[in-house]
């Protein structure tokens, strides 16, 4: 059911700036604005109003816009304000809104119609919010694919051929009694290699556009003074790295969020790392360890100037066994050692003076897993993968079926699974819990 009554948020983010939004969606969303401004500007064109309170005083000069519906964003009258960007003001407008007829929104409420009258689908308003959350480069040009409903044709074009299979498969079964063999097993073979194929592409970028949201975590090991810090600023794209020390840890940064090659990347220094009687460090330090244990890529820095490595100064920690491993020799201004590829995995390089930083830096993100070259992944979330792999497993039981010469309905219901579990991704099979899990994490405006 598409609710009916009229909703409202402010839709900026909290705090002052230049300009705040009032959003307002719902039947009553134009003659709400209508009262508020004396006279609309036309349809989609702005225009600067007067907002007035009951009494007639003027609470704010806005820009008024007005998006009739269905083609508006939610699909219902829009009506947007944008106001001056001040918390009071606008609470101030907000609250006459609600006077005049509409209630609060809830979080993801304005996405949530647009879902409910088909403005975009499940994958698209999951976009929006992970546009919005997006904490790199390539995760937001990644976002705005989704969003641009590019991973739901993939999905959809999926649910085609899972359909038209189905259908022939059914017809088969339909008519067994007769000699008629209308899809020989030859060609169901075939078709059903083929969509698993497809199915397999799109789980694959949807992995690494999911994987992609969720950022990586390097950890940085070596010796004090071999140059962590001084590396990690200029594998930095820009010089702020936000550093977030983890409580307790502060002999030097323990941990610090950066973006390399438009990829968010969480870097973990073993530095920090000591024995310690304080159980609050104690804890930082069990925390540190556990990352560290789970990340996706190891550095090892040494000095390239000195032999004797001062490794055994380091607090012992261990990685995953697969985890992969960069070994860089710094400062090789000093050493006059070789830059940039020694050999598999091994870099020489100068933080200070940059020689084997580019090569480096494309090492580390190859070494992550991102292939530069193909396309940008399309933005998934943990459960469009889950239920791809899930439907994988049910494609993969019909291919058994088929090759085990079971009969046409046993195979057309394992296709039906594969194609309600596709349809959960894009909304098109969907419960009202699920719906709630999903927009109750958006904010509020969106
Ligand atoms: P960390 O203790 O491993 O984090 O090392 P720092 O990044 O704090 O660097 C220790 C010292 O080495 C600083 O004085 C840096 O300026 C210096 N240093 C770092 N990298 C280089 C480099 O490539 N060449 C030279 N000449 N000095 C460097
Ligand atoms: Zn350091």
């Amino acid at each position: 059911m598409v609710p009916k009554d009229t909703i409202a948020a402010i839709a900026t983010a909290p705090g002052r700036g230049a300009v705040g939004i009032i959003r307002i969606s719902g039947t009553e969303a134009i003659s709400i604005a209508e009262r508020l401004t004396r006279e609309l500007p036309p349809p989609r064109r702005a225009a600067v109003r007067e907002l007035l309170a009951d009494d007639g005083a003027v609470l704010d000069e806005a820009v008024v816009l007005v998006f009739p519906g269905p083609s508006s964003f939610t699909g219902e009258n829009v009506v947007e304000l944008q106001g001056h960007g001040g918390p009071a003001v606008l609470e101030l407008l907000l609250e006459r809104v609600v006077e005049l007829g509409a209630r609060l929104a809830r979080p993801g409420e304005f996405s949530e119609r647009a879902f409910l009258n088909g403005r975009m689908d499940l994958v698209q308003a999951e976009a929006v919010a992970d546009l919005i959350a997006a904490s790199s480069r390539r995760a937001a040009q990644s976002a705005v694919r989704s969003l641009r409903g590019e991973f739901s044709r993939r999905i959809e074009a999926l649910v085609i051929r899972l359909t038209n299979l189905r259908a022939r498969l059914e017809a088969d079964f339909d008519f067994s009694d007769d000699d008629i063999d209308p899809y020989a097993e030859e060609g169901l073979r075939a078709d059903l290699a083929q969509l698993t194929v497809g199915l397999d592409a799109v789980l694959d970028t949807a992995r690494q556009g999911e994987r992609m949201s969720r950022g990586y975590t390097i950890v940085l090991a070596g010796a004090p003074n071999v140059g962590k810090s001084s590396l990690l600023n200029c594998l930095a794209d820009s010089d702020i790295a936000i550093v977030t020390a983890i409580p307790g840890t502060t002999r030097d940064l323990l941990r610090a969020q950066v973006e390399i090659d438009g990829l968010a990347v969480d870097i973990l220094d073993t530095a920090g790392l000591r024995d310690s009687d304080d159980p609050i460090e104690q804890e930082g330090v069990r925390r540190a360890l556990n990352a560290i244990a789970q990340a996706d890529l190891l550095i090892r820095v040494y000095d390239d100037d000195v032999t004797a490595s001062r490794h055994d100064e380091l607090k012992a920690f261990s990685v995953r066994e697969d985890m992969p491993v960069l070994e860089v020799f710094n400062k090789v201004d000093l050493s006059g050692g070789v830059s940039g590829a020694r050999g598999a995995m091994q870099y020489g390089v100068s933080a200070l003076q940059g020689q084997g930083i580019s090569a480096l830096r494309a090492a580390l993100v190859q070494a992550l897993g991102i292939d530069t070259e193909s396309e940008t992944p399309l933005l998934a979330r943990a459960r469009h993968v889950a239920a791809l792999e899930a439907a994988h497993l049910r494609l993969s039981a019909a291919r058994e079926l088929q090759s085990t010469g079971e009969g046409a309905e046993l195979i057309a219901e394992e296709l039906r699974g594969a194609q309600n579990l596709l349809g959960e991704i894009t909304g098109q099979v969907t419960s009202e819990d699920l719906l709630g899990v999903i927009f109750s994490t958006f904010c509020i405006g969106k």
